[in-house]
């Protein structure tokens, strides 16, 4: 598709005063030689519906939920209520600025507060930071306050930090960046953290594990209250990586499991707009005793100051890591997740209840024609392998081109690392039976079609922008520059 400005050059060159600036001219006095326009800098000459239709055009290569079904596993990728949308563009959020005063900012203030409160009661922690911006950003803003803790302990020889072969990428890195040394620990047979495996490692360096529970199988991890028992006893920590929480919303909570620090992604669980790299939100919760270690400002509510009590940004936090963001979070992000929680209230519950419903249901239909590599009943998702299809000439990766064609986006492919031809696939609580049996038909559909002819189906994607790419020459001899 031509670029806005190939499409406008046909009607030719469009001047606007100051396309040329000569020397000796009164802003060429000012600007030296080199940064001197030579010539017409082209912009291009369009109507305003014409560039309405260029970026819609453009808009409609994009795939999205509002298209259809987004069985992203891990990514959460469930329905956005429009009605966020609107909540977050009142006049008195959008166009507030951050470094109005407290005064000026109650509102913001209060409902920054009130989401702090909410997601302590979801959580169970006794204390939340809005400030980081992904998920990512809240393991490392976990992982600093991890830290400093046992700085300020002066066990300072804890520099290991557990994590399951089953994590997603970010745990060993957001951990190795705060400077820990990383230790694998082994699944078991059934999907889960091998307890003596994991016995075998903690020793008096260890300062914490990092765990998603369920894991990214989509398996809960039955035994999560021995592991948060055998780490406290040891003097660890216990991080948990929130993205997961789709699944368990109401039911459990990261307390209740003997964790000490969580991040949760507000963009995954709390229904704001994500993909294509933010905004995004990853709030920290802490147990008591790591209180005086979050970023700071914290937004606290001063009882008495006046009728219905006064809301602050608090710089004196003890240890505070310090801030992690500019201002205080994405507010845009913080107001959406607000708005989603009040309007759900308890059928918070109720969503988890459907996520994990409609992932079994998706799971029960499609093992047999497709290998399940680990039998237990799944959580809000699950992972199949396409190891069999891999044997009849379609990998995962084919599989999950088909799925373009035939107007799905593809699950998540190739994670969890420890499954060959991982399938990883998220239904979410948003879809509806109908839409539910069209993917499980179109899955089986798929497998038949690689059983009977398997070079038709490599030859998709057909119906994308972008057709059927050679991977083996992007990657040796990849085009990264944009050449008119
Ligand atoms: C998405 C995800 C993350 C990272 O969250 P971002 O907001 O993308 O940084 C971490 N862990 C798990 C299990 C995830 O699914």
């Amino acid at each position: 598709m031509e670029t806005i400005f190939e499409r406008g050059k046909s009607r030719g060159k469009y001047f606007q005063p100051g396309d040329e600036i000569p020397k000796g001219s009164k802003l060429g006095d000012y600007l030296p030689e080199t940064l001197l326009r030579k010539g017409a800098i082209g912009l291009p000459q369009l109507s305003e519906l014409e560039v309405m239709r260029h970026y819609k055009a453009l808009s409609d290569r994009n795939f999205c939920i509002e298209k259809g079904f987004y069985p992203l596993g891990s990514c959460t990728m469930k329905y956005n209520p429009k009605v966020n949308e609107l909540l977050a563009s009142l006049e008195g959020f959008a166009n507030l600025h951050p470094m109005q005063s407290d005064e000026d900012s109650q509102g913001a203030l209060e409902l920054m507060y009130n989401l702090q409160e909410k997601l302590k009661y979801i959580t169970g922690m006794d204390a939340i930071t809005l400030q980081p911006a992904a998920g990512a950003h809240g393991e490392l803003t976990g992982m600093m306050i991890i830290k400093k803790y046992f700085e300020i302990k002066g066990e300072t020889n804890r520099k290991k930090v557990i994590v399951p072969d089953s994590a997603h990428g970010t745990n060993p890195a957001s951990a190795k960046m705060c400077g820990f040394d990383i230790v694998e620990v082994k699944s078991n047979s059934k999907g889960q953290v091998d307890i003596e495996a994991l016995k075998s490692l903690i020793d008096a360096d260890v300062a914490a594990i990092m765990m998603t529970n369920p894991n990214t199988l989509g398996i809960f991890e039955e035994n999560v209250l021995e592991i948060s028992d055998l780490m406290h006893k040891n003097g660890s920590l216990l991080y948990y990586d929130g993205a997961n929480f789709n699944a368990v919303m109401g039911w459990t909570n990261p307390a209740l499991m003997g964790f000490d620090v969580v991040h949760l992604n507000l963009h995954k669980t709390f229904a704001t707009p994500h993909g294509g790299g933010g905004p995004g939100a990853g709030p920290v919760g802490v147990v008591e005793k790591l209180k005086d270690f979050l970023p700071s400002p914290v937004i606290e509510k001063q009882e008495g100051k006046c009728e219905g009590g006064k809301y602050i940004r608090s710089y004196n936090v003890k240890h505070s890591i310090g801030k992690v963001r500019s201002f205080y979070g994405n507010f845009g992000v913080l107001v959406r997740a607000y708005a989603y929680i009040l309007m759900m209230g308890n059928d918070l519950k109720l969503a988890s209840a459907d996520a994990v419903l409609n992932a079994n249901y998706i799971k029960e239909k499609l093992k047999g024609v497709y290998e399940l590599p680990y039998e237990e009943p799944c959580m809000h998702e699950f992972v199949l392998s396409g190891e069999k299809q891999h044997q009849q000439g379609v990998s995962t990766l084919g599989i999950a081109k088909r799925l373009m064609d035939l107007n799905y986006h593809p699950p998540t492919v190739y994670f969890p690392l420890i499954v060959h031809e991982a399938i990883m696939i998220e239904p979410t609580e948003s879809e509806s039976r109908e839409v539910l049996d069209d993917f499980i038909e179109t899955m089986l559909k798929i497998a038949k079609e690689i059983e009977e002819n398997p070079e038709e189906v490599l030859k998709s994607p057909q119906t994308t922008p972008i057709k059927k790419v050679d991977e083996t020459l992007a990657a040796r001899h990849p085009d990264l520059t944009y050449k008119n």
